[in-house]
């Protein structure tokens, strides 16, 4: 069997020339965490180039911005109090949990973070979509348990590392339960489908339904808060998504998860194999496997610099077709792929001929096409294209009307000559490079781009 040319499941350290810089006393964040739990590349790629922004990343943070502010509203309606949240009076939780925001006021908390944050671009339909869910959440959202943290940080010392996580709202409904909810700016997740996910046959929790909420009841169960102390001895986790897309007679939808202590070992003892792989083979042996997976499509911050080929990561896009939600996702995809296709497409040609300009022979082929390679016996090539357009569409009826009255026809005098270039997709017999380049060179930025970047 031929050996493959690159052994695309361990592939080598990445050069010591480009390693991400990692501050002392670097804190890996949940964000960061999640992403490695998918790929450690990814994780590499964002240490790296950092992460940018998107309409729907700006949507999520608006819209936290906006919970929290209201949130503080209700859970903190006396400004003067400043006794700890949860040290309050029987009376003062009951007035709590009556408490719903008018959602003219909540509209007016989303202007007010829009405007504070310019930078965090939203584009009509995302602003559309925040309007709808703070009013949701005005309407929908009422708080009768103690709430015990708005966007508190906890942090945990675990295996060399300091791990931190903010969870959205943490409420105590009893002494032994801690309920952690994450509030999601996307659609739900089927019920059903949600309920296969994160239970078992017997309707038991495999585990608490995300990546952030397994790590939420780590850091809350063996961890500490800004004050140094753990936040409690609790026997239950709750673990709440919810969504304020949609809002039902009783409240917005959500999606519910209970674990016990002993379950939230297990997702450390996941935590502390993550952390030592990071510490053990990213980090001091420079190893961050690519894998991929459908996260290549939404997650990865920087999949244009992924050693793999895409070839090797397309069925990616095809990945967890198991619902229409799915299905729609992915003929939404399709869709936006293909204007940007075309896009990338005009972008290569015009590039293309800039470079030609340049560096003349720099489109050369070998087999007597000018164009660029897309792999072995395929390529953009440019085919010069010769037609003809006509002047004037009236003057030229006329003339053919006055034709059949003997008039002469001189057609130069109608029809114009033209000529262009096709830039088009053909199979084509293309000789060996000289050098072919190392899939390192192929997809990882050249130096100029980093620089960029850097
Ligand atoms: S494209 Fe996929 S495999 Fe490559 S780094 Fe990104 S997430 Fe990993």
């Amino acid at each position: 069997m031929p050996e493959l040319p690159t052994n695309w499941r361990n592939l080598d350290p990445v050069p010591e020339d480009r390693q991400p810089h990692i501050p002392e006393n670097w804190t890996p964040s949940q964000s960061f965490l999640r992403i490695m739990d998918k790929c450690d590349r990814a994780a590499y790629l964002r240490l790296r180039f950092g992460d940018a922004g998107s309409h729907e990343l700006n949507r999520g943070a608006i819209a936290h911005m906006v919970f929290e502010r209201l949130e503080r509203m209700i859970a903190a309606p006396t400004p003067e109090n400043e006794k700890p949240d949860w040290l309050v009076s029987a009376q003062e939780r009951h007035e709590q949990a009556a408490i719903q925001v008018p959602p003219e006021i909540g509209r007016e908390v989303l202007y007010e973070v829009m405007r504070e944050n310019p930078e965090l671009q939203v584009c009509a339909e995302e602003r559309d979509a925040l309007r709808y869910m703070v009013d949701h959440f005005c309407r929908g959202m009422t708080f009768a348990d103690p709430i015990i943290g708005i966007e508190t940080t906890l942090t945990l010392e675990i295996n060399g590392f300091r791990v931190l996580i903010r969870p959205d709202l943490l409420e105590e409904p009893d002494s032994r339960t801690l309920r952690i909810r994450d509030h999601k700016t996307a659609w739900p997740p089927d019920a059903e489908e949600f309920r296969r996910q994160a239970f078992d046959a017997n309707d038991n929790p495999r585990w608490a339904g995300n990546y952030q909420l397994n790590m939420a009841a780590v850091v809350a169960a063996f961890g500490v808060a800004d004050d140094g102390a753990p936040l409690g001895n609790y026997q239950r986790y709750e673990l709440v998504l919810d969504f304020p897309r949609v809002l039902y007679p009783d409240g917005i939808a959500e999606r519910t998860v209970v674990v016990d202590r002993l379950q939230v070992h297990s997702f450390r003892d996941d935590l502390e194999l993550q952390l030592d792989r990071l510490r053990d083979v990213c980090l001091a042996e420079r190893k961050w496997q690519p894998t991929p997976g459908s996260h290549c499509r939404n997650e990865c911050p920087a999949s244009d610099a992924c050693p793999l080929p895409p070839i090797l990561r397309p069925e990616s896009q095809l990945a967890d077709l198991d619902s229409l939600a799915d299905l729609e996702q992915l003929a939404a995809n399709v869709n936006f792929m293909g204007e940007r296709g075309t896009a990338l497409k005009k972008r290569l040609k015009s590039a293309a001929l800039r470079l030609e300009e340049e560096n003349p022979g720099v489109l050369d082929l070998g087999n007597g096409d000018r164009g660029v390679r897309i792999g072995r016996d395929l390529a953009f090539v440019f085919i010069p294209k010769e037609g003809e357009e006509i002047k004037d569409k009236a003057k030229l009826l006329e003339a053919g009307e006055a034709a059949e009255h003997g008039v002469p026809f001189i057609r130069s005098d109608h029809v114009r000559a033209t000529e262009g270039i096709e830039f088009a997709k053909r199979k084509t017999a293309l000789p060996p490079r000289a050098v072919e380049l190392e899939p390192e060179q192929r997809w990882e930025n050249p130096p100029n781009r980093e620089e960029k970047y850097d």
